[in-house]
């Protein structure tokens, strides 16, 4: 019997809502870019935003995912030290131009000519994908496949958005989900006290949160036991914005982490008075990425996953709008 065509679960038509099995994109190679086996791929809320039309694809069909980790199987011409069988991962930085001012002062991450694994172009939902040497992550080995996809997005930005919180000694988690579970534990590492809130009546985050070993866990409607220095907000809800704030010690940080929020609605000055601060993290850059794997390496973390075969990423889709996953949700695609 021939060996099946490989296959990608792609958006097909905008506002589909749900992804359809196409053939496999097989571009050929570039200079400096690869091609992976795809062994498995995280699935972000992003990639909810896409499928569901939150963020527009000017290219259709397209294949989301970008919590890719594969196995090196062609390498083009050009490359510098990548091989057959390297284990790497793909982030949701796909490349940035190179030349402009965010790119050559190491802020690639707002490169207005980035390009997005997943969204620009085609992702890992997919027994194969490309992705270019330089934009490659090496992964640390104590993961496994399905353990290492959610730190190359929900960890990274999880990280990114802490970094943005230096000197912070408490820190509120709103949304407690695969970027949740994972920078708890690194605030934890660092010594923070760390309180984690979740959607009303979500026992099984809160009791992930407790089981990670967080000072405290409720639902986002409750006040935390002391006043927080900082925030992150995983969850695209505008309206927790004011509700951190409220929550937030004077000189705090609430950073807003997702691609996507709903508005943010109109609140008193005084609950932004006293030196508060609200900002976002946009993406990821490539120092982000090693920085956080080589935290990653000697700080084992606890991956909390459910696995979904390729196949049935629909089904995964599905779980995380509703919220019935706790922690990550990964497609295995061997
Ligand atoms: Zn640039
Ligand atoms: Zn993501």
């Amino acid at each position: 019997m021939a060996a099946a065509a490989p296959y990608a679960m792609a958006l097909v038509h905008a506002g589909a809502h749900r992804l359809a099995p196409i053939a496999c994109p097989m571009p050929a190679l570039g200079p400096g870019q690869l091609r992976l086996r795809v062994q498995a791929c995280g699935v972000c809320r992003t990639d909810l935003h896409i499928v569901d039309g939150e963020l527009q694809t000017k290219t259709l069909p397209r294949v989301p995912g970008h919590e890719i980790v594969g196995r090196v199987v062609e390498v083009g011409p050009g490359c510098v030290s990548a091989k057959p069988g390297d284990r790497l991962g793909v982030p949701w930085l796909h490349g940035s131009c190179g030349r402009c001012d965010w790119c050559t002062s190491g802020r690639e991450n707002l490169c207005p000519d980035a390009v997005f694994t997943g969204w620009s172009v085609d992702g890992g939902y997919a027994q194969y994908a490309v992705v270019g040497e330089a934009d490659s992550v090496a992964i640390p080995p104590n993961y496994s496949d399905t353990q290492a996809a959610p730190l190359l997005c929900a960890g990274l930005i999880g990280w990114r958005a802490l970094r943005m919180l230096p000197g912070a000694a408490s820190v509120g988690l709103y949304g407690f989900g695969a970027a949740g579970h994972l920078v708890a534990q690194v605030a934890l590492a660092e010594g923070r006290r760390v309180y984690a809130f979740t959607r009303p009546g979500d026992d099984a985050a809160q009791a992930l949160a407790r089981s990670l070993g967080v000072h405290w866990a409720g639902d986002s409607t409750q006040a935390p036991p002391t006043a927080m220095h900082g925030a992150i907000l995983f969850a695209p809800v505008g309206a927790l914005v004011p509700t951190a704030l409220e929550h937030t010690a004077p000189g705090g940080t609430v950073v807003c982490a997702g691609i996507h929020m709903s508005d943010i609605p109109s609140f008193p000055y005084r609950t932004l008075w006293m030196e508060r601060c609200v900002r976002s993290v946009a993406n990821l850059t490539r120092r982000d990425g090693r920085d956080f794997m080589a935290w990653a390496a000697t700080h084992p973390l606890t991956l909390s996953t459910t696995v979904y075969p390729l196949a049935e990423a629909n089904a995964a889709l599905d779980d995380l709008r509703a919220g019935r996953v706790s922690g990550a949700a990964v497609l295995s695609c061997d």
